[in-house]
């Protein structure tokens, strides 16, 4: 059984900030409300934070669109912005500790997690983009007739962020990114269950440099301060990571005003063991594949699709090393896995084990919560899942991987493309003509051969089908926060 360690409060970090960011202001809510975020770990309260609305967004937005419309971001040279931008990154990195404490309190994943993994992603993408800035250009294009015709590349106007839970600082810097290179405003949305970060984000962004109104963070609930957003005439452009049931109501909502839309949503991602494969390697792939983040993660390779000349033996090292995880507490340096991050996704995913036992699936492993405080789940495997079981089906966002059985290669694409969802894949096999070819038919934005989870600033990742559109990440991930102008010239002499 996974062993678990009592949560306890070792480096607690200090939290600064709990009041809206507007306009280069820490404010309340015009309502004056808060709302409890909870530390998952302990189901304490760890702070009140001010609870934004539609009053709040308007203020935002007007800040905003100020900044925008008449402000110094969008017109300072570009290679300033990419400096400013810069900087911010250079303050994170001081602050990296306290940063992974606030984000492991609030979100519960492990203290060494973020600040090994999420924290330095994100510098990494703000840094990625800094260098953007200043190469973001149009082209020259050869038109029929007497004309000079290019094109310039300018931004989208205000971005209204709505980020999830999962990878807070994470999403911040996927999303503030590319749109702070281009010279866009922001008005960001940060989950309710996670609006810590996102706030200390927005003080080291005052402090680096970023003209007032051009970052204002408003934590609040989804249908009103999320919907606000969303409908608010000032925003040009919504970009949003979390379900694709949001992602509905968001694009109907959007649709009066033909808004500009990304989406990166849920996934549930198939990942292919092939006979051939370093079974070791893709053991210890399909357990960082399902695991990550508490198995939290859009991309999750929650399908684990395994050839039967190896299934038996291949199951038993997945198994194995799923008893080993240390479950426990998020700031003991020893913990691989801590909490899910609130009750209804540990009730959601408990209900999930539940439909597998109830549908006839094996629980290899796992199966129970850990502990009696602290929404703690067992690593768990489930054997002889049918494709169409719920667990093979849904995304399940936890700790809960489906093992499936294959034999042939034309079954395993038809199978593993049979889902709604098409975020990622991968597959493991020493064969490379057929690894290319596997990466060729699957139908998802990202294939990984031989690895799990390995992300790239410089490299897009979104969806295909109802993972989502538009990509983030690498230079695709700058189109959506720009618009391309055509400017033609009539180089006729006048009068002629
Ligand atoms: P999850 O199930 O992962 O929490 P959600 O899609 O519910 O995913 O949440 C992701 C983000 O979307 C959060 O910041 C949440 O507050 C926000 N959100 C939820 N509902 C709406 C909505 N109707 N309009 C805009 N944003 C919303």
């Amino acid at each position: 059984m996974a062993t678990v360690t009592a949560p306890r409060r070792a480096a607690a970090p200090q939290i600064r900030q709990t009041q809206l960011f507007i306009d280069g202001q820490w404010v309340p809510a015009k309502s004056g409300k808060t709302f409890e975020t909870i530390n998952p770990a302990t189901e304490e309260v760890i702070a009140q934070v001010a609870e934004g609305d539609a009053a709040d967004v308007e203020l935002a937005v007007r800040a905003a669109r100020k900044a925008f419309d008449e402000g110094p971001w969008p017109r300072m040279d570009a290679r300033e912005r990419g400096r400013i931008m810069m900087r911010l990154c250079d303050l994170i990195e001081a602050e990296i500790d306290e940063l992974a404490a606030l984000e492991s309190l609030d979100n519960g994943k492990p203290v060494s997690d973020a600040r090994t993994g999420d924290i330095p992603l994100a510098i990494d993408a703000l840094r990625y983009y800094a260098g953007w800035a200043d190469k973001i250009h149009g082209q020259t294009i050869p038109v029929s007739g007497n004309y000079f015709c290019y094109t310039r590349r300018e931004p989208v106007g205000v971005a209204g962020q709505i980020i999830p839970w999962n990878f807070p600082i994470l999403m911040v810097a996927w999303k503030w990114g590319p749109a702070l290179a281009a010279g866009c405003t922001i008005v960001m949305k940060p989950a309710e269950q996670t609006p810590l970060t996102a706030l200390h984000m927005a003080r080291l962004a005052q402090k680096a440099g970023v003209p007032d109104g051009v970052i204002n963070v408003v934590p609040g609930f989804g249908p009103t301060a999320g919907a606000a957003i969303v409908k608010h005439p000032g925003i040009d452009k919504v970009a949003f990571t979390g379900s694709g049931e949001t992602a509905q109501i968001i694009m109907r909502q959007a649709a009066d005003q033909l808004k500009r839309l990304t989406f990166e949503l849920g996934g549930k991602s198939p990942n292919i063991v092939f006979a051939d494969a370093d079974l070791a390697a893709a053991a210890a792939g399909a357990h960082v594949g399902i695991y990550l983040n508490q198995g939290q993660c859009c991309c999750a390779g929650s399908r684990l699709f395994v050839e039967d000349k190896i299934h038996g033996e291949f199951v038993e090292r997945v198994v194995e090393q799923s008893k080993k995880r240390r479950v426990g507490d998020p700031f003991d340096p020893g913990t691989q896995q801590g909490p899910q991050v609130d009750r209804a996704q540990f009730d959601k995913i408990m209900g999930y084990i539940e439909s597998g036992k109830a549908e006839g699936a094996t629980c290899a492993a796992g199966g129970r919560r850990v502990g009696d405080r602290g929404f703690f789940i067992e690593p768990t495997v489930f054997t002889n899942v049918k494709d169409e079981m719920k667990i093979a089906r849904e995304e399940i966002f936890g700790p809960v991987l489906s093992v499936l059985k294959f034999s042939d290669m034309e079954e395993l694409i038809r199978r593993a493309n049979a889902t709604t969802f098409g975020l990622a894949a991968a597959v493991w096999t020493r064969d490379i003509a057929r690894a290319h070819e596997v990466a060729k038919r699957l139908r998802a934005g990202t294939v990984w051969v031989n690895c799990y989870d390995v992300f790239d600033a410089a490299a897009p990742f979104g969806g295909f089908k109802q993972s989502g559109f538009g990509r983030e990440l690498g230079e695709r991930g700058l189109d959506s926060y720009l618009e391309t102008k055509t400017v033609t010239v009539s180089l006729d002499p006048p009068g002629a």
